[in-house]
Parts: structure tokens; C-alpha cells; sequence
């Protein structure tokens, strides 16, 4: 849906030229939202504006927006309220709200914060800089809410992305958007829309662009990331095919992708992490429960056994891959067995890391609308007993890394001693170690002389 209360059509020539403005995009959510945000900037500087170290000094302003849960839609209100005042006090601010949020509550944005000038759903981000440069002509509130109906190739309108912003030792390529599934708990196919995969053609010159301006590491994104290649124009291409693709681009050295659904998570996939070097050596795959009953009414479409297999076949395939997950407690109608099964699961799986949440209705899904939610006491109770869980295993993972060799690429300096610096392994453990800042951008061997819960102190070899 495209709204707009009032709106004159501008020529390009009669609209302002922020030559000197600057913005700032705050981001809620999830990497796909991050790359939004990315694509973003880029398309304000496109305009002429220069990126703010500061929300309350910028003249444009940003909230890409997440609806996953309840936390992060609160946290983008609390700051829509503040701005309140930012946009009393320097009224030719221009505010925008962007992503999940934006897609399903425009009308509620609205009629809360009417200092917001436009409200941009995930599928119009290329509409932003003309909105931008229509609110600095204070044209009234406008909204775009247009996304796909059905599943398909996307007609790519995007601007060539990533050229003239700094160059990164790690990038992230969005490969496919949206979503099929429908799992009862999630609200991504209503707010990112039925699944789209990106032309291979577009994936593969986005890769080489970024190798030539020095970026090492990629990591392959989309909701369902092997889902990739369905109904595209130029035929189906096997998600497997394009990691064998990518891993053709000089000075590519590192290809990572998430997250991978399980049901469509195959044996040529795990043939391609197993025999591309440049592939990592890491899985994240999401389980969200541990009993049949509970996947089944989540409506995820696979069961416990069918996902123990994929497991089995890494990790007989791969004996240095790790694997993480990601779980939901408190699930309406989680009953006590459901959620030992999900203990179990943790136990018998041992992942090497794990995204863990209490359950958050959403409205406008089907089990948000379910009348035996679990009381709130319940969940956290059940969400602290899973962390502690999950961290003690991760202890004992990485505890018996100790005096194992990884190859690290060095991305910081660490927070707390700018003496060390730190990386991901090929199987994504963090590493740390001794070591001056000329070492990043570098990959390094090292020896793993200490296991932390999240991660592992190294030396050099
Ligand atoms: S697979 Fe399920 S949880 Fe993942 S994005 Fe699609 S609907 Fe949401």
C-alpha cells in the first residue's frame, strides 16, 4: 500500500540539495536489518548528506525498526518520544521510520508521534532519498507499504551497493528476502513479504566489488538462506551452486551465510562447506524446540529426528564445523515435558553457541492470538534455567579447544586491552590475542591457550 495524505509532485530541480546536512540511522534487529540500514546510508549520501556521530545533531534521522519482539518496537516509541523534542527544538529535522515496524503500525506511528514525517516499509527503501527531500520542503506525512504478494526473482532496483562507503573487512550480501514459511510465532512474512531470491548475476558483482576494495569475508544472508534460487527468471540456481560461485571471486577468502532452515538444509550444502576452502567451517541453524508436539504447532517443518540427521551428517562430514541454534521457551502451551525436551535437546546437540529467547506474542500472528499463554514467571524461570545450561556446555566446548590449532582472521583490538586483538576462527569462536592493531586485516595461525564461555584466548604459532 502507498498512502500519501498530500503530495505535490516535485521536478528533481525544484527539490533541496542537503549538500551540507548529515544523518544518522539507528538500527533494532537482525543482520538483514543492519543491511537495510547499510543500504540506507547509502542512498542519503547518494543525496549529498554525510553520516552523524550523533542522533541529536543529525538533520535527518532514521529508525530502521524490528518487530521480532516486543523489546525493540518499545525501544523505537521511547526514542520517537524523544525526538518529540529534538523536532520542537530544531523543526526542519527530518525523521523517518523505517522496517518491520514501519511495515505493520504505520497508522499507530502516526497517531503517537506525529513529529515522524514518513513511515518506509522494507520493501521501499529505494524511495527513501525522494522522501527525505520532500520532508525538507515540509511536505505532509507520507507513508510506503508495498510489498511483493508472491514469491519470485526480484527486479532489482537497488543502486550499486557498498561503492564509495568505507571499505570493510566483512561484509554482509543479502542473497534472498522475505519469507514462506510462516511459522505461527514469526512476523517476518507479513513485514518482509513472500520469499524473493536476488539475481545471481547482481550477488556475484556485488562479491567481486567488495574484494576489490579489500573486504576478505562474506556472509551470505537471507531469512531462509538456502531456500536461495527458487523461481528466479534465469532458472533455478541450487543455493550449493552459488557458494561455489562466490568462492570463484578473487580475494574472497572467507564465505559464511545464515541462516539456513533446516528441511531444505541438504546434503549438496553440506558437500560445498565440506570441499570450498574459502567456505567456514559453521552452521547456524535454528531448532527453536525440542519436542515434536511444540515444532509442530510453531508449524516448523521438520521434526526433532529429521533435524538430529542434518546434525549427524555435519559433523560426521565436517568434524571441525560448529553448529549453533536458535531456541524459543515459553511457547504458548509449552508444557513441562515440551520443555525438558527442549533441555534435552541442548544437551544431547551441544551447540557451540545459541541465540535463546523467552516467547513475545506478536501481533498479527497466529500464536499471538492462542489463548494458553504461558504466564510470565514461567518464562523466565525456563529462560534462565536454558541459558545457564547452554553457557556451562559452551564453557566445556570451548574448555577442550585448548592447545587446538584455528586459523583466525583479525578483525579489532579487543575492548578491555588494546594490547590484544581479536577474531573469528573458521568455525566462529572468538579468539583473542596478544598482538599490535598493524595485525588486523591479517589471518593468523594460532594456538588456543584458554577456553572463556564465549570464546578462547590464543597465541600465535
Ligand atoms: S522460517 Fe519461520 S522464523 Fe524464519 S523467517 Fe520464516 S516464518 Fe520467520
Amino acid at each position: 500500500m502507498s498512502t500519501t495524505l498530500t503530495r505535490q509532485s516535485l521536478t528533481l530541480s525544484e527539490r533541496p540539495k542537503p549538500r551540507k546536512a548529515t544523518y544518522f540511522v539507528q538500527t533494532w534487529g537482525c543482520q538483514m536489518n543492519e543491511e537495510d540500514s547499510e543500504q540506507m546510508a547509502l542512498y542519503l549520501e547518494q543525496i549529498g548528506l554525510t553520516p552523524s556521530d550523533s542522533i541529536g545533531e543529525a538533520q535527518v534521522i532514521l529508525l530502521n525498526t524490528c518487530s521480532v519482539r516486543k523489546k525493540p518496537e518499545d525501544k523505537a516509541f521511547s526514542m520517537l518520544g524523544e525526538l518529540a523534542f529534538v523536532k520542537r527544538a530544531r523543526p526542519d529535522t527530518v525523521i523517518g521510520v523505517c522496517g518491520c515496524m514501519a511495515q505493520l503500525r504505520a497508522k499507530e506511528i502516526h497517531q503517537r508521534a506525529p513529529h515522524v514525517d514518513f513511515v518506509v516499509g522494507t520493501g521501499n527503501l529505494s524511495e527513501i532519498p525522494v522522501l527525505v527531500q520532500e520532508a525538507m520542503l515540509n511536505q505532509a506525512f507520507q507513508v510506503r507499504l508495498d510489498l511483493p504478494e508472491r514469491s519470485g526473482a526480484i527486479v532489482s532496483d537497488m543502486p550499486i551497493r557498498h561503492v564509495g562507503r568505507e571499505a570493510k573487512l566483512k561484509a554482509y550480501v543479502p542473497i534472498q528476502y522475505g519469507c514462506d514459511k510462516f511459522c505461527t510465532f514469526c512476523i517476518v512474512p507479513t513485514t518482509r513479504g513472500r520469499e524473493r531470491s536476488r539475481p545471481t548475476a547482481d550477488i556475484l558483482d556485488e562479491v567481486r566489488r567488495l574484494a576489490d576494495t579489500g573486504t576478505k569475508e562474506v556472509t551470505l544472508l537471507g531469512q531462509t538462506v538456502n531456500s536461495y534460487g527458487k523461481n528466479m527468471l534465469e532458472g533455478k540456481v541450487p543455493f550449493s551452486e552459488l557458494l561455489y560461485l562466490v568462492s570463484k571471486v578473487d580475494g574472497i577468502e572467507r564465505i559464511r551465510f545464515t541462516s539456513p532452515y533446516p528441511r531444505d538444509f541438504k546434503s549438496d550444502v553440506i558437500q560445498a562447506i565440506r570441499d570450498i576452502p574459502q567456505v567456514m567451517e559453521q552452521v547456524h541453524m535454528p531448532l527453536q524446540a525440542g519436542s515434536n508436539s511444540e515444532l509442530k504447532r510453531m508449524k516448523r517443518l521438520y521434526t526433532l529426528e529429521s533435524f538430529s540427521d542434518i546434525v549427524a551428517e555435519v559433523r560426521e562430514s565436517i568434524p571441525s564445523c560448529s553448529i549453533s541454534t536458535d531456541l524459543i521457551v515459553g511457547f504458548p502451551g509449552e508444557t513441562e515435558e515440551e520443555y525438558q525436551g527442549t533441555l534435552q535437546a541442548v544437551r544431547d546437540f551441544r551447540f557451540d553457541g545459541a541465540y535463546m529467547f523467552a516467547y513475545s506474542p506478536r501481533p498479527g500472528t497466529p500464536a499471538g492470538t492462542w489463548d494458553d499463554q504461558i504466564a510470565p514467571d514461567v518464562k523466565k524461570h525456563r529462560i534462565n534455567e536454558l541459558i545457564t545450561l547452554q553457557n556451562g556446555i559452551m564453557a566445556e566446548i570451548n574448555q577442550a579447544q585448548v592447545g587446538k590449532e584455528f586459523e583466525v582472521l583479525i578483525e579489532s583490538q579487543t575492548n578491555k586491552n588494546k594490547a590484544m586483538v581479536q577474531g573469528f576462527s573458521r568455525c566462529f569462536r572468538l579468539i583473542q590475542l596478544e598482538g599490535p592493531p598493524d595485525r588486523i586485516g591479517r589471518i593468523a595461525k594460532v594456538k588456543a591457550t584458554k577456553g572463556l564461555r564465549a570464546g578462547l584466548v590464543a597465541e600465535l604459532i
